[in-house]
């Protein structure tokens, strides 16, 4: 019998299959920047969040050290989460523009949001083993999401994951592409790290046209 969300997310919370990212998220928590000092870190692997009916998946990399891993949500908290609730309001898949603490009331409308690692590797970096170790909480969350119709994978990682879920030999990476694989459209972006959003590698406007192309996709399945 298929596994319930909730059962699956009470499982990635309790994981420890990864002995290198279990102790560095309870190191993080501990050992907290000067920064967050005052705050309580969640450091603990991180289930996906959403509308359980979606059909947009957002595939991202693995939870921020001080981001996801401190508030408890992924995407919440840091600058990568500020960039992907603002375009996901604009674009009518979020409820507000902010994405800053877990009880802030942040819905998401129609999109669920995940990624290929669900602890916050050291340099965001996880090993080939650690995604290996993770990949079958995607597989499950993928069955249990049976409405989706559109896979937005944000970073080459996202990308090359999707490609593993849905059996597919990844294409080259590239920001903004469309892929189609077995009936689901597949749209590749550059992550929204500091590093590319600073560095002006993703540009707003790059970034916001890829939810516009995600709109389309979604209303035309
Ligand atoms: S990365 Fe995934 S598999 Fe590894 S410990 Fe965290 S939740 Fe478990």
């Amino acid at each position: 019998m298929q596994k319930s969300l909730t059962k699956l997310n009470k499982e990635i919370k309790d994981c420890t299959k990864c002995t290198r990212l279990a102790r560095y998220i309870r190191e993080v928590a501990k050992n907290k920047v000067r920064r967050y000092k005052d705050q309580p870190y969640y450091g603990r692997p991180l289930s996906g969040f959403g509308d359980v009916n979606a059909r947009l998946l957002i595939v991202g990399l693995a939870p921020a050290a001080h981001g996801g891993n401190r508030t408890g949500r992924m995407f919440t908290g840091d600058s990568s989460g500020d960039w992907l609730a603002k375009a996901m309001h604009r674009h009518g898949f979020a409820s507000i523009p902010t994405s800053e603490k877990a009880d802030d009331g942040l819905i998401l409308y129609d999109a669920y949001i995940t990624a290929a690692v669900r602890c916050a590797p050291p340099q965001n970096k996880p090993t080939r083993q650690e995604m290996e170790n993770c990949f079958d909480y995607l597989a499950q969350e993928f069955k249990i999401l049976k409405n989706i119709k559109v896979v937005l994978c944000l970073g080459k990682i996202g990308y090359d994951t999707t490609c593993k879920l849905l059996q597919e030999k990844p294409g080259k990476f590239g920001h903004n592409k469309v892929f189609d694989v077995n009936g689901i459209s597949i749209i590749t972006s550059y992550h929204p790290s500091k590093q590319n959003t600073q560095t002006g590698r993703l540009t707003w406007r790059q970034w916001s046209d890829v939810f516009k192309k995600a709109k389309r996709l979604v209303n035309k399945r």
